[in-house]
């Protein structure tokens, strides 16, 4: 018999029909509508998944919050959770060592897409940051276990916990602040209780600031500051993308801390930089001086900005759309085409013939087809002619997998404009 930990059996939960014929198809998740029997599990546990027949579907962490009840993390009924995850962790960091390429930032660890749910890892040259999203991952024995392995697999100056508010009250964790929780400098052998070193922000000769580079363009890096995890890796090889075809004057709209322009700044003559974040900006003036390259930052809303500057007829030969999330739920999808159609129509407006239309979309809810199809829309309003040169995705940091669609959120789609 199969024992966690601390030597318990795993205790077992019984999935409807409906459940099982999703995992089946190669997903790893179950919703709380599914389960038939989950009575007493304790928040976090690792569970055997049985269907109605009792045959053993494999082995998963289990929530007693989320909606998504139960993620699969192995197929197989598990028997030492801390070796699989070490094994898993090693698994992801050989991955990036195929697979990524000219940086020293990317994904360490993508969630499901490396079989590992609720645990985001990103790297930046020296630090690390960590990302607990679901009970299991944050319980004290899995961070130590996912602690320790990072150690001796990428050997960091520093780990920080990074923190999404919104996602621990779903998961009914406690509140708490993004923090340092390994310092080489002060832990050079024995990896620390997290509650010894969770306490202060920065402890003082703690290094939580670093320069990262990708594709040749260099970034600062503050691992206590910005937003989501640092920067917007994902968007790594979709830069060297739209470098490839830019040319003349660019407008990087939704710019953030200038992933885009840095990138445009190397073949245009002229780069504009346009968002809402005043902070933002300021990392991103910082990054353009990093690199010597002379890049206009204008702090905006980018609708009414966009609104403005088509309506005063300003032209550009490249412009990148980058928007944050307009649909968190499938719920907000009729709103957030509509806020796509708005600002690729203006674009599309403001592209000289033969300019480069960069145009993404963050939001999962919204398929390849309807950013397609917004664009579509959007080139008969504006009698335009869309070439599509590239359709992308995310970066290969970030591994989608089939049979998880969730994994595969992000379009970039590069297009000549006639
Ligand atoms: N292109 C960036 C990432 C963009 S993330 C990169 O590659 O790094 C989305 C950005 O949109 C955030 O920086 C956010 O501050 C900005 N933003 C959100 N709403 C906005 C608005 N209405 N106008 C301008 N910027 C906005």
């Amino acid at each position: 018999m199969q024992k966690d930990e601390h030597g318990n059996t795993p205790q077992t939960v019984l999935i409807s029909r409906r459940g099982a014929d999703r995992l089946r198809l190669g997903h790893v998740w179950v919703y709380r509508s599914d389960l038939i029997q989950a009575d007493g599990i304790s928040p976090g546990a690792l569970v055997t998944v049985q269907d109605l027949r009792k045959k053993v579907l494999g082995a998963a962490l289990y929530s007693t919050a989320s909606e998504i009840a139960v993620r699969m993390i192995s197929s197989k009924p598990v028997e030492n959770l801390e070796y699989l995850v070490r094994e898993r962790i090693r698994t992801a960091v050989a991955y990036r060592g195929r697979f990524v390429q000219n940086t020293n930032a990317y994904r360490v660890i993508f969630s499901e897409g490396d079989c590992l749910p609720g645990l985001i890892v990103d790297r930046y040259n020296d630090i690390v940051s960590v990302q607990a999203l679901t009970q299991a991952m944050d319980a004290d024995p899995m961070r130590a276990t996912v602690l320790s392995e990072l150690q001796a697999t990428l050997s960091p100056t520093t780990i920080v916990e990074r923190v999404d508010p919104r996602v621990r009250r779903l998961e009914q964790l406690p509140e708490k602040d993004p923090a340092v929780i390994f310092s080489d400098a002060h832990n050079s052998a024995n990896q620390p209780a997290p509650s010894e070193t969770e306490e202060s922000a920065a402890p003082a000769g703690v290094k939580t600031t670093t320069e990262f580079h990708m594709n040749g363009v260099r970034f600062v890096f503050d691992a206590l500051a910005g937003q989501k995890t640092g920067a917007f890796l994902d968007q790594r090889e979709n830069y060297a993308a739209a470098a490839q075809y830019a040319r003349g004057e660019a407008l990087d709209v939704f710019c953030y801390q200038g992933g885009f322009a840095l990138h445009l700044a190397r073949t245009c003559e002229k780069v504009t930089g346009v968002d809402s974040s005043r902070p933002a900006l300021e990392v991103a003036e910082q990054n353009a001086a990093l690199n010597g390259s002379e890049i206009e930052w204008i702090e905006a809303n980018a609708f009414d900005l966009l609104r403005d500057y088509s309506d005063a007829n300003h032209k550009y030969d490249c412009i990148v759309l980058d928007p944050p999330a307009f649909a968190k739920s499938r719920r907000e999808l009729p709103t957030a085409l509509r806020g796509y159609k708005e600002v690729n129509l203006r674009a599309l407006k403001m592209l000289r013939p033969g300019g480069i239309l960069v145009t993404c979309s963050c939001s999962y809810h919204v398929s390849p087809a309807d950013l397609l199809d917004v664009l579509s829309s959007a080139a008969q309003d504006s009698h335009r002619i869309i070439r599509i040169l590239e359709n992308r995705g995310q970066s290969k940091d970030h591994p989608s997998i089939l049979g998880i669609p969730e994994t595969a959120y992000l379009k970039c789609v590069v297009a000549h404009v006639s």
